[in-house]
């Protein structure tokens, strides 16, 4: 993620630290039950409704800061215990693990989390907590491929996908997890010789996003590739018209319904060990568990709601619903650093 609209990391930024830092102090004074510091690398248009709709209920004011999610965890780190931050929220289970170990995220106690938030989208250790899912699935060039020819992660090593295979590189965190998340299910040796024969399919070596992936099999560069489900329901929904071009030439397939299901990610957070506000924070969180902020918290990114029952957004529900695996996403960061050793090994650039 970007940082955007409001550039709070980086060099130059002195004044922006001097303000923090200012807030910091303010809040460990008179107003710090009613002022909430939000550390986000989410920047999506519908998180401004997501923050006043707070504001109202609770009368605690949203200060966000926004930035990329490493940069805000050593953010958090260097300010040390005097950091104004109350809840870190950031994409990929990968990442809320690295927050764990890194020892920024205090365990939260709360009814309403654990009530609302199936069991394995959040910390066994109660450190955070998925506030949306997305799906890891196979899209397909509508010209190419019949989805009939499509089934499971595993399949797509064998050597009818030779050449056809698109999909980003191996330092990304949502392949790390993807990778993590086979060690578990299939163990090491078996991982491994499916990531030799899925990258001797690779169409190209790895380049771009997700997005650039969606984009090359559109355009025939490979017949299939593998990205997270929120860009394609992005490309489906946006105003331009070539996006909407690529959106139409290429199908989503959810991989393994007739086994284990789908490889699935959250995007989450939770309460930063040195929250000023950790009463606000907690209120905060579970907040975005009620049926109308998980709407928006979901629907900023075209991602699913994590609380069952809610529903999915009418261009998420267009892709058909899907069983998903049922790991535990805390799964992806425990096993982060064998899967990169694991790509490594097998040249997954
Ligand atoms: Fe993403």
């Amino acid at each position: 993620m970007k940082i955007t609209r409001r550039l709070f990391l980086g060099t130059g930024t002195a004044m922006a630290t001097v303000a923090i830092a200012e807030l910091g102090k303010s809040n460990r004074g008179l107003a710090q039950s009613k002022v909430l510091n939000l550390y986000s690398s989410r920047h999506y248009d519908t998180d401004p409704l997501l923050y006043n709709s707070f504001t109202k209920k609770t009368g605690i004011k949203v200060n966000l800061i926004e930035g990329e999610g490493g940069e805000l965890m050593e953010r958090i780190k260097s300010e040390g215990a005097n950091s104004p931050a109350d809840v870190f929220l950031t994409v990929d289970a990968g990442n809320l693990w690295r927050a764990q170990q890194e020892g920024i995220l205090q365990p939260v106690s709360s009814s309403i989390l654990n009530s609302q938030i199936p069991a394995n989208f959040r910390s066994p250790q109660n450190l955070w907590f998925g506030f949306s899912k997305r799906a890891r699935v196979i899209i397909y060039n509508k010209n190419k491929v019949k989805p009939s020819q499509l089934s499971t992660y595993e399949d797509l090593a064998t050597d009818k996908w030779k050449g056809k295979i698109l999909i980003r590189s191996s330092n990304n965190i949502y392949n790390q997890s993807l990778v993590a998340s086979l060690i578990e299910i299939l163990g090491m040796p078996k991982t491994e010789s499916w990531a030799k024969g899925f990258v001797s399919n690779f169409a190209r070596p790895p380049e771009g996003n997700d997005t650039a992936q969606i984009k090359a099999v559109a355009a025939g560069i490979g017949d299939i590739g593998i990205v997270n489900s929120y860009y394609l329901a992005r490309l489906k929904k946006s105003t331009k018209a070539g996006d909407k071009a690529v959106a139409e030439k290429v199908g989503m397939f959810f991989p393994n319904q007739n086994g284990r299901g789908t490889h699935v990610n959250i995007s989450g957070g939770g309460v930063v060990k040195t929250a000023p506000n950790k009463e606000g924070a907690i209120k905060f969180l579970e907040y975005l568990t009620s049926p109308e902020a998980q709407k928006i918290f979901s629907e900023g990114n075209n991602e699913y709601p994590v609380v069952p029952g809610v529903p999915a957004s009418s261009v998420l529900a267009s892709f058909g619903d899907f069983k998903a695996d049922s790991t535990n996403v805390a799964v992806y960061g425990k096993l982060n650093a064998e899967a990169i050793k694991l790509m490594d090994r097998v040249g997954w650039k």
